[in-house]
């Protein structure tokens, strides 16, 4: 299996070091670039999935990057940090084709949920078929198909994610909070009823609301569990 290469187009070495760090971490190949006429140029010259870019570059801005980036290689994920979430708005406003924002401060493990997510849609359909199966449950992110006891279920987007995120972490407890930056890529949504909801909307279509077995259990006040047996 290949490395996923991600250049990272930071100038302060204060947020790139840790990132770098954080990054390899999680098993990606990355190249740190500290000025916006490095980061353009690599990305033209090499082969990267993912660019993570700050507004504020040396020598070329990181809009101006994103906008050459996205006209010459389009299917490059484009992840933009900015300073302030004014200059988000901003920035979100002038749309130069970046894939997602994220404003600093940013948690570290928000950053690499928003990272997965970005690189798990980019990735090519090729390759193995991702397929979970557990608890009678059958579920082809591939395809994005799912079945209940060999029965077709149809589930909505984020339905679909969250079910996915906990059978992947079948048999472990799972956070509000980890569930929300996954899921939604937000966090904040924490003191809402917004996973409650898609929890039970996902119950009742998997059957888990009406059988004497219960998959998605809930742990009060924590998270949520998914359990094969
Ligand atoms: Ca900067």
């Amino acid at each position: 299996m290949t490395t996923t290469r991600v250049l990272l187009a930071e100038d302060d070495e204060a947020i790139a070091s840790p990132l770098a760090r954080a990054l390899s971490r999680e098993g990606y190949d990355v190249t740190v670039a500290g000025t916006g006429t490095e980061a353009l140029s690599r990305a033209l010259d090499e082969e990267f999935a993912l660019l993570i870019l700050d507004l504020g570059l040396p020598e070329m801005d990181g809009l101006e990057v994103c906008r050459e980036v996205r006209a010459a290689r389009p299917d490059v994920a484009v992840l933009m940090l900015t300073a302030r979430t004014d200059e988000m708005d901003f920035v979100v406003g002038l749309d130069a084709g970046a894939d997602d924002y994220v404003g600093k401060p940013f948690r570290m493990f928000e950053l690499m949920a928003r990272t997965r997510a970005l690189l798990r849609r980019s990735a090519p359909a090729t390759g193995a078929a991702e397929v979970l199966d557990a608890g009678g449950i059958r579920l082809d992110a591939t395809a994005r198909r799912v079945t209940v006891e060999g029965e077709d279920v149809s589930l909505a987007n984020k339905e679909f994610e969250l079910l996915k995120f906990l059978m992947e972490h079948a048999g472990r407890l799972l956070s509000r909070e980890e569930i929300l930056t996954e899921v939604w890529g937000d966090s904040d949504l924490r003191g809402s009823k917004t996973l409650d909801m898609h929890i039970s909307w996902l119950r009742r279509k998997i059957g888990d609301d009406t059988g004497q077995q219960r998959r998605i259990v809930t742990v009060r006040g924590v998270g949520f569990r998914f359990d094969a047996e």
